[in-house]
């Protein structure tokens, strides 16, 4: 297949594009490089040898969209990544948020329609599950967010079912829960820019000793250390994740929603700890009061993914914590973008 990749050149559509080539498949990426660096894509080919094409451009801009059409015809399905992702900048630009995370679902939509593309597999998130209190989180539970960000997600599956209902499309909506990790060769992975907001980024920055300590938000949950629980994911689970996804979308129309998790919660400490242990190093940390608007447990049911796409994560806490620890090693300032 012929696939266009939104957000091609950041953390998860670098690693998917890096799966998609080793299949057999085209990807074809449109960024416009506002969280990214174009770098990431170069190393995909390098590690690949294999062509990763890097259109620069803004999702939301229709002449932009539809020049990669044009100029790739025919796109035979999108990985619709492209999207603003902080949640706390979410809280103080709602309106950017909204513009940009909606529009560019629009825009697409519109493009697709014109060039008879029906395909769509869409980075959606476990936030959509909102204060759900019953683990593990399973695709048909209630839905409802707490931030922007959340409600553009959540917002985003709507457009995308009901689109995909009067125009016919084959949508896979994906609902990452804690992805994490990087390629094994360490030439590609996640690259915040400032101060990471996320756990695992922050964690290499301590190890790398760019800051000093790890703040540990809140010890008092109702979990067995006190620490909050998360469902993390290697981003190379995670981006085959997306080649199930895209091979089943190809010949289903309609809409599946689909948790992408191990089904495994592990706390902030568990973290810490496997991380020192993976990498011979020690961590500082301090405890510090909780975050606001965090929740204590947080894991999915991933029996979905595999009864329908037969995908299934694979790596281990140890291989998520070997491998970012691996890229940030081996490029302490990310992609120097
Ligand atoms: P990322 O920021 O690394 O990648 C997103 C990419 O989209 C960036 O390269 C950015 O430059 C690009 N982009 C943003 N707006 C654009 C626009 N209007 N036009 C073109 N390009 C645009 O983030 P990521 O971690 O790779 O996340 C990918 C997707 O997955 C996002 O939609 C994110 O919300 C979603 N998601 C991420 C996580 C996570 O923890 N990383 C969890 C759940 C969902
Ligand atoms: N966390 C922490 N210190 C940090 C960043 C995160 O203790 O510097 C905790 C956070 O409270 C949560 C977990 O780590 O329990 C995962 O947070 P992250 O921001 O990575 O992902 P979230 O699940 O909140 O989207």
């Amino acid at each position: 297949m012929r696939v266009l990749l939104t957000g091609g050149a950041g953390f998860i559509g670098s690693h998917t594009a890096l799966k998609l080539l080793e299949a057999g498949h085209e990807a074809i990426s449109l960024d416009n490089l506002s969280n990214s660096s174009a770098e990431s894509l170069k190393r995909v080919s390098q590690i690949t040898g294999r062509p990763a094409p890097l259109c620069v451009g803004d999702c939301t801009v229709e002449a932009d969209v539809e020049r990669v059409f044009r100029e790739y015809a025919p796109i035979d399905a999108v990985i619709h990544f492209a999207g603003l992702k902080a949640v706390g900048e979410s809280v103080s630009k709602p309106l950017d948020y909204y513009q940009n995370n909606l529009d560019s679902t629009f825009t697409l939509l519109r493009v697709m329609q014109k060039y008879d593309c029906r395909t769509v597999v869409f980075s959606s998130s476990a936030t959509v599950y909102g204060t759900n209190q019953e683990m593990p989180l399973r695709e048909d539970f209630p839905t409802g967010c707490t931030n922007p960000y959340g409600w553009t997600k959540w917002m985003n599956e709507r457009v995308l079912t009901d689109c995909a209902k009067a125009m016919g499309l084959n949508v896979v909506l994906l609902r990452y829960f804690n992805p994490i990790g990087a390629h094994e060769s360490g030439m590609i992975g996640e690259d915040p820019s400032g101060i990471p907001n996320n756990l695992m980024p922050f964690i290499c920055q301590v190890a790398s000793g760019k800051l000093e300590r790890l703040n540990v938000f809140g010890n008092d949950y109702p979990t067995p250390d006190g620490t909050g629980v998360r469902d993390y994911i290697h981003v190379c689970d995670l981006a085959e994740g997306h080649l199930a996804a895209l091979e089943y979308a190809a010949d289903h129309p309609g809409t599946e929603i689909v948790n992408l998790g191990t089904g495994i919660g592990y706390s902030v400490l568990d973290i810490v700890h496997t991380f020192e242990k993976a990498n011979g190093l020690t961590l500082p940390y301090t405890i510090a009061p909780r975050r606001p608007g965090d929740i204590a447990v947080c894991y999915a049911d991933p029996s979905k993914a595999e009864k329908l796409l037969g995908w299934h994560a694979r790596r281990s806490l140890e291989d998520m914590c070997r491998d970012s620890w691996n890229w940030q090693k081996n490029n302490p300032d990310g992609y120097g973008k």
